[in-house]
């Protein structure tokens, strides 16, 4: 809501008073665009949570299934939890894939510098 020097309540959007058109209207008040950040970052946050959640549930099941297979082979637990980690970061939103990537990266940095010390 904007409200010109005259006092006619405006639309938020509106760039001139519709009644006396005014250009020099108030600001409009923060309050929806906030609450549209606030739901947005609880959102983020609960993708998060649920991703961490997703991601502990695949590493301690590729884990157990580590320990069922010791026999067989532990690499079918490892590329059955490489698939899923693939796989969770194809649900992934842009920001968070690139920090992934990033880590992914910094991860694979400090591997090749442990390798050549
Ligand atoms: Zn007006």
């Amino acid at each position: 809501m904007r409200i010109c020097p005259r006092g006619h309540h405006c639309p938020r959007t509106a760039q001139y008073c519709a009644e006396c058109g005014s250009a020099d209207l108030s600001t409009p008040a923060p309050p929806a665009s906030l609450l549209y950040r606030i739901s947005g970052a609880v959102l983020y946050g609960l993708a998060g949570a649920a991703l961490a959640a997703l991601l502990l549930a695949a590493v301690l099941s590729a884990l157990s299934q580590v320990d069922w297979h010791a026999l067989s082979g532990p690499l079918v637990g490892l590329l059955l939890m490489l698939g899923v980690l693939y796989w969770t970061t194809t649900l992934l939103p842009g920001p968070v894939k690139k920090l992934g990537r990033a880590a992914g990266r910094q991860a694979m940095k400090s591997m090749r510098k442990n390798k050549r010390p």
